[in-house]
């Protein structure tokens, strides 16, 4: 069963399911260590043993005027740099035919970060055309310099193909695309993470700044593969008050449910 789409701002929000799995065995920790640490006080309030099941969300939003963007393109093929770690190949191309819509009626994608999970399916199966031809690939131009300092594989399986084709906007930092939706930075879980809003924060589709539901107990509970863990928390706490305060919805990467309540 698809996850029921939700509107906000008069923008409807469709979550994608490209994968569900269990992280493979090279990254794979015991939940406690993987978040805040075993003598994290988080961990009296949840279950440390309980399995930790990944899901690959990708949302599809549909604005009042007429735009479509996609919010992360997952996973990708068999041949994807996630196929490592990740369960492969990812579905969403059918996820997204089941939702109405075509690869061509895309006209932007946003990419949170460029890590594998996030930026795979941006190709075609060829590996050098775009899976969404007519859409700018927007990123922030950070998370690009980071990938170039760390010599990513993400570089040339994603970000070189996408520049080639003259589709990629490395994004300085905030921008508005809609009178309803805006890129947020949201640095921490890696340099150039970015987030979309939705109105005055009624939603924001944020990638992985917030990973697992302990997080949402305890934002300082922080994430073992942060790139920078303080940045990373500090973003953390941030967005849940400001979606707190707005009673606003937060849709994640990762977690089972799409969109989570944060109060
Ligand atoms: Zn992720």
């Amino acid at each position: 069963m698809p996850h029921p789409a939700v509107v906000r701002a008069g923008v409807e929000i469709v979550p994608l399911c490209d994968a569900v799995g269990p992280m493979g065995h090279q990254i794979a920790r015991p939940l406690d260590e993987l978040f805040g640490g075993p003598d994290h006080p988080v961990w009296q309030r949840h279950d440390r043993t309980a399995p930790w099941t990944l899901h690959f969300h990708s949302y599809l939003l549909r604005t009042p005027g007429g735009r479509t963007v996609l919010v992360d393109t997952c996973l990708g093929g068999e041949d994807s740099p996630a196929a490592s770690w990740a369960p492969v190949p990812g579905r969403l191309a059918a996820e997204l035919a089941a939702a109405g819509t075509r690869p061509e009626e895309v006209d932007t994608v946003v990419l949170t970060h460029l890590h594998s999970d996030h930026a795979s399916g941006s190709l075609a199966a060829d590996g050098t055309t775009p899976a969404f031809p007519n859409a700018r690939y927007l990123v922030q131009q950070r998370e690009v310099d980071w990938l170039r300092a760390t010599g990513s594989p993400m570089l040339a399986a994603v970000v070189d193909p996408l520049t080639a084709g003259g589709c990629l906007d490395a994004v300085p930092g905030p921008l508005r695309l809609t009178p309803e939706l805006a890129l947020l930075p949201t640095p921490g879980h890696t340099p150039g993470h970015q987030s979309l809003a939705v109105g005055e924060r009624q939603l924001v589709v944020a990638g992985d700044v917030v990973l697992h539901p302990v997080q949402l107990t305890d934002p300082a509970a922080g994430y073992l593969y942060d790139e920078d863990q303080p940045a990373a928390t500090a973003t953390r706490t941030r967005l849940l008050a400001e979606l707190a305060e707005a009673d606003g919805l937060l849709a994640t990467a990762h977690f089972a449910d799409p969109f989570s309540r944060v109060r």
